[in-house]
């Protein structure tokens, strides 16, 4: 008996070698991190208050602390109205008060995506806030309500002795729809999943920074690498895994996401949606999209 299973286990061993047991070996190592299983994850998000943003519309609220708008009772109606029959229905407005410009929640996905037109209003330049050797120069943009959290997060991280840049901020949709293209040409095979199709990339709500490091050359071992799942791994990758929710920062693709966002692991990408609901999203073990499928009714696209 011991000796067949032992054998067994040699044959399971070899098996692993032979097909990688599954681990994307090029792409995505072992983690070390929590595992963050995209589905039957209700009960992380339903034992803390819902955060409500300030200036934002209520598009993630929960019903705990709201009564829903929708038992309005019409002139006609008894005022014994009885409440909803469904209690996990959230109070939600309809669709035009949700348009993108208005809140910093609205839900990018590769199924839920911006329209052509949709572009921020209140876009700043980086290179305006922030040193050269943050922007390297370029003249990128992000929403004036993220740059005042951004430069304090970047003056603390380069007083914590690290060398943070920025790669990327806001995308028009013109310009994602060009690198969309960009990737199907240079990477076909991994466009879907480092890519996005014009309007589906956060980065054309203007709340969305890509960071980079020194170190990651290094760790991957090419020169000019610019976005590699080993950001993870550097100074920089693991202070803004730790630290980046205390200035309203949330990564928008953790380990295992990509079942409801479409997206791969991407360490490098930030997403502002303020301070007490990345901190919710932190401590809650959770992210927004999936808080937001989890704990909302179909969003609707503007
Ligand atoms: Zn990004």
């Amino acid at each position: 008996m011991k000796n067949k299973g032992l054998i067994w286990l040699g044959v399971l061993f070899g098996l692993c070698l032979l097909t990688g047991c599954g681990w994307e070996t090029a792409v995505v190592p072992p983690p070390p991190l929590p595992t963050l299983v995209p589905t039957g994850l209700p009960a992380a998000t339903s034992t803390l208050p819902p955060p409500s943003v300030a200036g934002a519309t209520p598009i993630a609220q929960q019903p705990a602390n709201t009564p829903a708008p929708t038992a309005t009772p019409t002139a006609t109606a008894t005022p014994t109205i009885t409440p909803s029959p469904t209690p996990t229905a959230t109070p939600i407005g309809p669709c035009d008060e949700r348009l993108p410009r208005d809140d910093l929640f609205t839900i990018v996905t590769q199924t839920y995506g911006l329209s052509r037109d949709y572009a921020p209003q209140d876009l700043v330049l980086l290179t305006d806030y922030l040193p050269v050797n943050v922007t390297l120069g370029y003249p990128t943009e992000i929403r004036q309500i993220a740059i005042g959290p951004l430069v304090q997060m970047m003056a603390d991280m380069q007083n914590s002795g690290l060398e943070p840049f920025i790669i990327s901020g806001y995308r028009s949709y013109a310009a994602q729809a060009i690198s969309w293209d960009k990737w199907n040409r240079e990477e076909p095979e991994r466009a879907a999943i480092l890519s996005a199709r014009p309007g589906h990339s956060e980065h054309q709500l203007g709340t969305t920074v890509d960071f980079g490091s020194p170190e990651l050359a290094e760790i991957v071992g090419i020169a000019d690498i610019e976005f590699h799942t080993y950001f993870y791994q550097t100074s920089e990758g693991i202070w803004l895994a730790e630290n980046a929710h205390r200035y309203g920062f949330t990564l928008s693709y953790p380990r295992g996401a990509q079942e409801l966002t479409g997206f791969f692991y991407e360490p490098w990408h930030f997403r502002y949606v303020g301070q007490e609901m990345a901190t919710f999203l932190h401590e809650s073990g959770t992210y927004l999209t999936e808080y937001q499928l989890i704990n909302q009714p179909e969003p609707c696209i503007p």
